[in-house]
């Protein structure tokens, strides 16, 4: 049985960019006869916008990709979270460096833009320094096909580093959230934007040590602006309206053919058919 899932932050409105990722998404789950459901992130709560979990929903519900189930909230799931921190308390350790000081001792930028610990508190953190963050121990390399992207490959200990699953700011980090919360729900298939492949041998690492399955995967190519950058809020992302031809640009953005509606979009639907790319312009 297949689930997949979209998993928005409330940190503002749909914007075009989250839009292709919740229409893939459910039409690869529709065609696939599977059950969608909506999680909403909301760990990160500096980043959040009042209002924009209730927001999401109504769009999508205007669009009519209607979900499964009830939505989950992680803010209401922390006590999975903790449970997960214990049972690989074996592999993580409290990390006493500031921002400031694994910057000057990163080993320079994972592929995501995070600096790259060097594993100085790994033994102890070093006297004088209060415990901040809880870190995963990495080990190895991770190797894994991407439906879309093809074949990939992560050194963990060399591209990325060991990496917070629990923040300074007390928060759980999204690393761990979001491989409890896909195993949890029982999610079969993960369908998001490119932006979060570097990401994903972190969370085939971390399933592996929880005991969990892994998901298959599908990486869309993150929708960017003419600058290059990825569609967000703070790039001015506009608001999906419920008129207007989103869902038709979103298809062409997906390289499938146009649908009179959506019932025909899950009848075309061919995800060989989708750009393996990175990025990619969201207008034309
Ligand atoms: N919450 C993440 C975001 O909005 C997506 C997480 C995921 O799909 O794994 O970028």
């Amino acid at each position: 049985m297949y689930v997949g899932r979209f998993a928005p932050s409330p940190t503002g409105a749909l914007h075009f960019g989250s839009l292709v990722a919740a229409l893939a998404s459910w039409l690869d789950a529709r065609a696939a006869g599977g059950r969608w459901r909506v999680r909403i992130e909301d760990l990160d709560t500096p980043r959040i916008q009042a209002g924009a979990a209730e927001q999401i929903l109504r769009t999508l519900g205007g669009l009519g990709l209607a979900w499964d189930g009830s939505v989950e909230y992680q803010s209401r799931r922390l006590a999975l979270y903790r449970d997960a921190l214990e049972r690989l308390a074996q592999r993580t350790y409290w990390c006493g460096c500031t921002r400031r000081e694994i910057a000057d001792s990163s080993l320079g930028l994972a592929a995501d833009g995070a600096q790259i610990y060097p594993g100085s508190c790994r033994a102890d953190v070093a006297p004088g320094k209060a415990p901040r963050a809880l870190r995963l121990r990495v080990q190895g390399a991770i190797a894994f096909a991407d439906r879309v992207q093809g074949e990939q490959r992560q050194d963990l200990e060399r591209e990325v580093g060991d990496f917070v699953l629990y923040r300074a700011d007390g928060m759980f980090a999204y690393q761990l959230a979001v491989v409890v919360d896909d195993a949890e729900q029982g999610i079969t298939d993960v369908v998001r934007g490119a932006d979060l492949l570097d990401s994903t041998a972190r969370q085939i690492q971390l399933q592996r040590l929880l005991g969990y399955a892994t998901p298959r995967y599908l990486h869309i190519p993150a929708a960017v602006n003419r600058a290059g950058e990825k569609l967000s809020k703070q790039t001015g992302a506009h608001a999906i309206g419920a008129g207007g031809d989103a869902l038709r640009r979103a298809l062409a953005f997906l390289g499938q053919p146009q649908a009179d509606d959506l019932a025909e979009a899950v009848r075309n639907w061919d995800p060989a058919l989708i750009p393996a790319r990175r990025a990619q312009a969201a207008e034309p």
